[in-house]
């Protein structure tokens, strides 16, 4: 297997090699593809903070197999820091402020000025998505599973053989990164209500900011306010759309595709299809 990293190491310099692990599977399947690949790989965790319960445990599960450590990036200010600063106006998929500040700063100082291969794990059936790509001139970007035609199946048959299977949250939502993403779709929001209500609540509040009464202003999603979200006849409404939704896909041009496959990546809303991949992958 030839790598854009042996190309990286021709100039003589000492060259780091750096995985950021999401917590999402094809960042850890493409950690255990690695694993005795480039031996001296370091792996990260950028932590916004605001990570599900389930993504600790799936990171800690992880470190174990691979028997490496895992640097813990965060930045030194939180959600609540950042938030205030821009004065209350929540992160969108325009704005990312959360993705600049609470993964990539933290990274991009871990990294300093030292040459620098990152590892993305954007598989070969996703060539449209694109990932993190540092505008830093000591970071070159490599996609190993581009490389080498590894797709979806195959992640998923990696995580399986080494034990790991998928992180839980899988269960309920599609991909990794914080509790309260907007990049969620309506029916995950339903499952974290359902899954982890106390965070729901967490990410209610987040939408108030100060207005104890009014829910309109920085809402999570465009068209509604979370509270909006959790009155029942609401709840039903998202989850009878979610199921015809299914039907519909398992009927018909992914009928071959199992019902999970479905939740994996393909039931994405477009919104989703631009989410950044240094958070989700
Ligand atoms: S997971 Fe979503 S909310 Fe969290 S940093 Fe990434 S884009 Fe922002």
């Amino acid at each position: 297997m030839v790598l854009e990293t042996q190309k990286a190491n021709l100039d003589g310099k000492k060259v780091r090699h750096i995985l950021a692990l999401s917590g999402g599977k094809d960042s850890s399947a493409l950690a255990v593809y690695m694993l005795d690949k480039v031996p001296e790989m370091e792996y990260v965790f950028c932590d916004t903070g605001e990570e599900l319960g389930e993504t600790y445990e799936y990171i800690e599960k992880l470190k174990n197999f691979l028997c490496k450590d895992v640097a813990w990036l965060k930045s030194d200010k939180d959600f609540k820091f950042y938030l205030d600063m821009y004065n209350g106006v929540l992160p969108d998929a325009n704005t990312r402020w959360c993705t600049r500040m609470l993964k990539i700063k933290p990274y991009e100082e871990y990294i300093g000025d030292d040459h620098v291969v990152s590892y993305v794990g954007i598989r070969a059936d996703e060539p449209h998505r694109k990932g993190y790509i540092s505008t830093k001139k000591n970071i070159t970007t490599v996609y190993p599973f581009i490389e080498n035609n590894i797709r979806r199946e195959d992640v998923i048959r990696i995580l399986h053989d080494a034990g790991l299977g998928l992180p839980d949250y899988y269960k309920w939502r599609s991909r990794s990164g914080c509790y309260f993403c907007f990049f969620q779709q309506k029916i995950e929001w339903i499952g974290l209500l359902e899954n982890h209500p106390e965070l729901f609540k967490k990410a209610m509040k987040y939408e108030k900011d100060g207005s104890e009464s009014s829910d309109v202003g920085f809402t999570w999603c465009q068209s509604e306010s979370l509270r909006k979200m959790t009155m029942p006849i609401r709840i039903d409404q998202i989850k009878k759309e979610h199921k015809l939704r299914q039907s519909r896909l398992n009927n018909g041009f992914m009928a071959e595709q199992r019902l999970a496959d479905v939740w994996l990546d393909d039931f994405t809303d477009s919104s989703t299809s631009t989410a950044c991949n240094i958070c989700h992958l």
